[in-house]
């Protein structure tokens, strides 16, 4: 039996009852220097979130992820997603990235910079006590009979859950959009931007319902990355660690006197502030996401006791049995490498591909057959970085293709004096050029001025199967 709500059973988890019902977690208020640093970086984070798109370089968001038009766009450069190898790149030095900083400093990235913990601490868990008072108060009006009083607290804490979420999920739509498009469709009818529209709403009962109601059962069950972890840290890694070596024995243990008992009170203190209802004193635990809120609860009861604070603190195991922690460690320095060695290879391919980027995007319909001619439709993105202006040409690369296929543009030479242009280029063709309905074809992209090929497309020109 246990003696209390927080002398958790060996046997399952803080946030399941015996039945295997979820327990819903009221984790108390904490105070300390973790928690006053965390507020901090945590602010931070929420501006930059919320003002980020609104912040425009080159005419550009800082940052946007156009996925219709397939463009990526940071800090006024824009890429075209028809570049795998550059995302590709990204993504994969990101990743040896984030598990070298984990295999230094665990999960910090959970404590300290995931979404889910920044918006439930800052927000979330701050409406909830504003409405519904401390963790204890809180836990009583849940277990209480619905009344009026109840009804009022919960009504008015979902619908500003709701308005939050709604902010929330309007701002990420906004990196999809652009916010001034946003702006324009929010200001309109819904039925207008039906699919927008549609995606907000879903995303915002998405994020409603994890920060106000799953929370964090997203941590322990749902987040891939923590389920990682425990692959990518070893004995070196920074982890929030309770010392046994100090604590223990802690008060109450049966037949050890008060004179031998070490600092641990027993107090659950560590216990009561933890967001994901786990027992840092069992040891490093998947659910631990790093929050340090146990720290500054120790650390709180360390000092009335008048004793050192640190008996629950950031340490690595090796640290904490004695052995010197390697800050450095083979481990580490293999993922460190990996994730230079792809940024060198992403510098390496963006200083080697020109400042003009161009994407052939197709028509919506995919061809014209009309008198014995196969018209295919495209446009043409001219992305132009800066640097030299373009008067540009299209030209067949195959000299035996150039006589059979005839490229119509509405302006010729194409001037590319603007930062971005869109141009209707035709290609058209015998339907003999074609093998079971297909030609791939590649395209120059000629500098008009010296004649130089600045580019080389390819096209897959599409007709009919005869
Ligand atoms: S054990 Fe401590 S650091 Fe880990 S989640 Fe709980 S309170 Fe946060
Ligand atoms: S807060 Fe500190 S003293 Fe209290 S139970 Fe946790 S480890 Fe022990």
């Amino acid at each position: 039996m246990s003696k209390n709500r927080f002398e958790l059973d060996s046997e399952r988890l803080g946030t399941v009852d015996e039945h295997g019902n979820r327990v819903y977690l009221h984790p108390e208020d904490v105070k300390g220097i973790w928690k006053d640093r965390r507020d901090i970086v945590y602010w931070i984070l929420i501006g930059l979130y919320l003002v980020l798109p609104w912040i425009y370089i080159n005419k550009k968001p800082a940052l946007l992820i156009d996925i219709i038009n397939r463009e990526f766009t940071f800090m006024g450069s824009t890429f075209f997603g028809v570049d795998p190898i550059l995302f590709f790149l990204i993504i994969i030095s990101s990743i040896f990235f984030i598990a070298f900083m984990t295999s230094l400093f665990g999960r910090v990235w959970c404590g300290w910079g995931c979404p889910q913990t920044v918006f439930i601490s800052s927000l979330f868990l701050k409406v909830e006590s504003f409405i519904e008072g401390s963790a204890r108060e809180r836990r009583a009006l849940d277990e209480a009979p619905m009344s009026a009083e109840k009804f009022f607290k919960k009504a008015l804490k979902w619908i500003i859950f709701a308005l939050i979420s709604l902010h929330i999920a309007h701002t990420f739509i906004g990196y999809f959009i652009g916010p001034r498009e946003l702006f324009h469709m929010t200001m309109g009818s819904p039925l207008e931007h039906f699919g927008i529209f549609s995606a907000t709403m879903i995303i915002t009962t998405i994020f409603l319902l994890d920060f106000g109601w799953f929370r964090e059962q997203f941590c322990i069950i749902a987040c891939p990355y923590g389920r990682m972890q425990s692959v990518i840290m070893d004995e070196n890694s920074l982890v929030i660690a309770y010392d046994k070596k100090r604590g223990e024995p802690r008060r109450g243990t049966p037949g050890v006197l008060r004179e031998n008992e070490g600092d641990c009170i027993n107090c659950y203190n560590c216990v009561k502030v933890c967001p994901t209802g786990i027992d840092i004193r069992r040891g490093t635990q998947l659910e631990c996401i790093a929050c340090t809120n146990c720290i500054d609860a120790c650390d709180e009861i360390m000092i009335k006791m008048k004793r050192p604070t640190g008996l629950i603190r950031y340490g690595s195991e090796n640290e904490l049995s004695g052995v010197p922690r390697k800050t450095i460690t083979p481990r580490s320095m293999i993922y460190a490498a990996i994730s230079l060695l792809f940024v060198g290879i992403f510098i390496l391919f963006i200083n080697k591909s020109t400042d003009l980027q161009i994407l052939f995007l197709r028509g919506s319909e995919t061809f014209t057959y009309i008198d014995q001619t196969v018209t295919n439709r495209f446009t043409v993105k001219f992305n132009h970085q800066g640097g030299a202006d373009y008067k540009v040409l299209l030209k067949v690369h195959d000299p035996a293709l150039q006589d059979k296929i005839k490229i119509i543009t509405p302006i010729s030479p194409i001037d590319l004096v603007s930062f971005e242009k869109k141009v209707i280029v035709f290609f058209k063709f015998s339907p003999t050029l074609l093998e079971n309905g297909t030609k791939k074809i590649n395209i120059d992209i000629v500098d008009k001025s010296s004649g130089n090929v600045i580019a080389t497309k390819e096209v897959v020109l599409v007709g009919p199967v005869h």
